[in-house]
């Protein structure tokens, strides 16, 4: 697709050819509404344009450049989420007589989950100063978005193992956590393109 060709408007709910469609049947982020939009000979005016003709494309990159901050930090809280609640459960649920904190198997995963979520917030913030600071951020933002959206999805994952068949239920937060945490490594870019974005960039500053 040439770049060029591409420019944003704003188009009012109510434009004749504008309709919303299907409202999607999703996994998780249950809460918040994904659906369909409908064009069909939508004529918009000029005066509805946002930014350039032709700009399109560079403003899009550019949201995404600080959208990506937004998805990491959203991966953060329910990374925490996750792991709060399996600090809190492995410290209650007792088997063989003991709290399933006590047996290694189970105090390593948290350690592996704190220690993931530490890093995943340092990048986070990094990415935060540097947008704060008016620096570009590409990289930065597509490392912090990266990171913390696998990061939410291995924590999340590891929660349900934690709480054992009642992760698997609705009784608890987990299962939700671990339904919610998947949009992040798609949404905004998927893994993969931030894993293109960062080898891009970096290459340029080879
Ligand atoms: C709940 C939800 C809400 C959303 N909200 C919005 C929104 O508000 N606004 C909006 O604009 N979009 C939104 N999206 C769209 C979202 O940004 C895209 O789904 C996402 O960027 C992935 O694009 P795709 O679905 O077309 O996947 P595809 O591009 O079809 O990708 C499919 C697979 O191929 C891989 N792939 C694709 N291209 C490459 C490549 N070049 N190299 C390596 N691997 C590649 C992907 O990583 C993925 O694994 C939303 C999506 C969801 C699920």
């Amino acid at each position: 697709m040439d770049s060029r060709g591409i420019t944003a408007f704003i188009i009012e709910r109510g434009t004749p050819g504008f309709y919303g469609g299907k409202k999607e049947n999703k996994l998780g982020m249950r809460a918040s509404e994904t659906a369909e939009m409908i064009f069909e000979n939508c004529r918009i005016p000029q005066s509805q344009v946002l930014g350039t003709v032709g700009e399109g494309f560079i403003q899009a990159m550019k949201i995404l450049d600080g959208g990506r901050i937004s998805i990491a930090a959203l991966s953060l809280g329910i990374a925490k989420g996750a792991y709060e609640a399996s600090v809190k459960y492995a410290q209650e649920r007792e088997q063989f007589g003991k709290p399933i904190a006590s047996f290694q198997a189970i105090a390593f995963k948290l350690a592996d989950m704190a220690t993931k979520i530490q890093a995943a917030e340092l990048l986070t913030r990094k990415a935060g100063d540097a947008k704060d600071r008016h620096e570009k951020t590409t990289k930065i933002s597509a490392m912090a978005k990266y990171y913390a959206s696998e990061v939410a999805v291995e924590v999340a994952t590891d929660a349900i193992q934690i709480f054992g068949g009642y992760g698997y239920t609705k009784d608890y937060p987990v299962e939700k956590y671990y339904r919610d945490s998947k949009l992040c490594t798609i949404g905004e870019g998927t893994s993969e393109i931030q894993k293109l974005v960062i080898s891009r960039e970096l290459l340029k500053e080879a």
